[in-house]
């Protein structure tokens, strides 16, 4: 399979920027020729760079979804914008979304959300949220483990260069855009190393934008407010899992589902999409809305320093929405007054170019930004870490919690002294509470005896001891200190 030749090429005299374009599947061949159309219209200077991607390469036998040609395109111009693909059932393909973020090293997620009432429904009129997802770390890093009959595990990673650079991405969008305010959600209440961090990054980077308002909600109370006050909140910064989720209900609560864009930034390129599906239900039928990719369009048209053209092609698209001429997926007879199918919307927005709409909120991108700067990292000085302890994970369907602390305590030898043993976290020896329900899997914890200093060769001696007595031992986690803090949560009840 070859990169395909440019079909079109939109080419303006002073082409700047080259692009990778994917037609896609279902609806994505009429809505990207649609929403390049009203963007080569608007001003756009983009070279563009045809490639396919998707089903016809999984029918091919091409597990992946997308070839190393299609590759080296990306590589090249570091700009993707993405028609839906339709997802083969049926298990042997590989997520093509996720290999492209994994590629491209896209590690931050931008999601507008806003309402346009009264031409969409929505209870929200004044809601405008962007939902800023940090795209690679956390619960999403797929490792996950079963290690006894009956407990399965999924590591949450929060890194520090992670969560710098999303939370510094999502305070200098909002200082590109203009924007006033950045809610951070997380749950550090519950998880205060991983989510704590993630806060106090918050804290000291946002500290650097006096300008711009600064909250912190936990995200369990904040996504209750985020569907029943969204016009509070203005940017949000979330880690992956929480923005993931909030970012749906944001969607669903602007009503704008079909209408939304969305951008995936990274180091090695940035992909704008629609943030819906191929719809086959309804391709090839010229009815699709395109708005979803026309906005995705702006997007990529800001990230790449284009926003005049990104400011004149949002206009017109909101007054073409305000002129009630409409797709038949946002159709309402009370409302609206035209109905068009993909082309002829793309048209009208066409024809609007250089209006603003009267009634919604107009945009306003500035002139000669160059979009929003990669956030750099810097890592810090290391700390003086101490190793003073280890969590065995223990599978013991005993019962018996007295008889396995017995059993532990006999392998401690003079290093090392059982201090603590927990069940899903509750501590249940020394002094549990009987009525503590427990598993088949057990956290044993020791710690260097009085006086004593670890070192990894004691650890691999209390593992032979271990396995001597018949311990089914099942994974292990060593316990620092950084600059003398624990670097390790305690039991709950301990
Ligand atoms: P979908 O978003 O494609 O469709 C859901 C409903 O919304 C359908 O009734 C559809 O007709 C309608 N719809 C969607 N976009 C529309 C538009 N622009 N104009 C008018 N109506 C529109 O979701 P689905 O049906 O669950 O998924 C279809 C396929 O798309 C699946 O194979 C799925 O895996 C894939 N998908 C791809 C992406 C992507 O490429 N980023 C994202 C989501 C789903």
């Amino acid at each position: 399979m070859t990169v395909l030749p440019a079909e079109k090429t939109l080419v303006s005299q002073d082409a700047i920027t080259p692009i990778t374009v994917a037609r896609g599947d279902g609806i994505g061949p009429e809505i990207m020729e649609a929403a390049l159309r009203v963007l080569d219209a608007g001003g756009a200077r983009l070279a563009v760079e045809e490639i396919v991607i998707g089903e016809r390469l999984y029918r091919q036998g091409v597990s992946a979804g997308i070839t190393a040609e299609a590759w080296d395109s990306l590589r090249r111009t570091g700009v993707f914008f993405k028609a839906p693909i339709t997802t083969p059932q049926g298990g042997g393909f590989k997520s093509l979304n996720v290999t492209i973020r994994k590629g491209l090293g896209l590690f931050a997620n931008v999601r507008p959300c806003r309402a346009y009432a009264p031409y969409v429904a929505t209870h929200y009129p004044a809601m405008d949220v962007v939902i800023i997802r940090e795209n690679e770390e956390d619960l999403y890093a797929g490792i996950e483990h079963r290690q006894t009959d009956e407990v399965y595990q999924c590591l949450k990673l929060i890194t520090r260069p992670g969560t710098e650079r999303i939370v510094r991405y999502a305070f200098d969008y909002a200082r590109s855009v203009g924007r006033r305010k950045v809610t951070c959600f997380s749950k550090d209440n519950i998880m205060k190393m991983t989510d704590g961090l993630f806060h106090q990054i918050f804290d000291s980077i946002g500290a650097e934008y006096p300008e711009i308002e600064k909250e912190h909600m936990i995200v369990d109370i904040g996504a209750a407010k985020l569907a029943v006050a969204p016009e509070r909140f203005d940017v949000i910064v979330a880690p992956n899992l929480y923005g993931d989720i909030v970012s749906d209900i944001a969607a669903e609560v602007a009503g704008s589902i079909g209408l939304a864009g969305s951008a995936n930034i990274g180091d090695h390129g940035a992909m704008f999409e629609a943030i819906h599906g191929s719809a086959p239900d309804i391709a090839g039928q010229d009815i699709a809305n395109p708005s979803g990719l026309i906005k995705a369009g702006v997007q990529m048209l800001l990230h790449i320093g284009q926003p005049e053209a990104a400011e004149r092609i949002h206009n017109a698209w909101a007054l073409t929405l305000e002129d009630g001429v409409h797709t038949a997926d946002i159709y309402n007879s009370g409302i609206s007054r035209r109905k068009v199918g993909t082309r002829d919307f793309a048209s009208a927005v066409i024809a609007r170019f250089g209006e603003r709409p009267r009634k919604l909120k107009a945009a306003r991108y500035r002139a000669g930004s160059l979009g929003v700067p990669l956030p750099k990292y810097v890592r810090p000085e290391p700390q003086d870490k101490n190793l003073v302890g280890i969590d065995v994970f223990v599978e013991w369907r005993g019962g018996n919690v007295e008889a396995l602390a017995r059993r532990m305590q006999s392998a401690q030898n003079g290093v090392f002294e059982l201090k603590l043993i927990t069940n899903r976290g509750v501590k249940v020896w020394p002094n549990g509470l009987p009525e503590t329900f427990c598993t088949d899997h057990w956290r044993c914890r020791y710690e260097a005896k009085a006086g004593k200093q670890l070192n990894k060769a004691m650890i691999a001696e209390l593992f032979g001891r271990l396995a001597q007595s018949g311990i089914e031992y099942v994974k292990s986690e060593h316990l620092y200190t950084f600059d003398g803090k624990p670097g390790f949560s305690l039991g709950q009840g301990q």
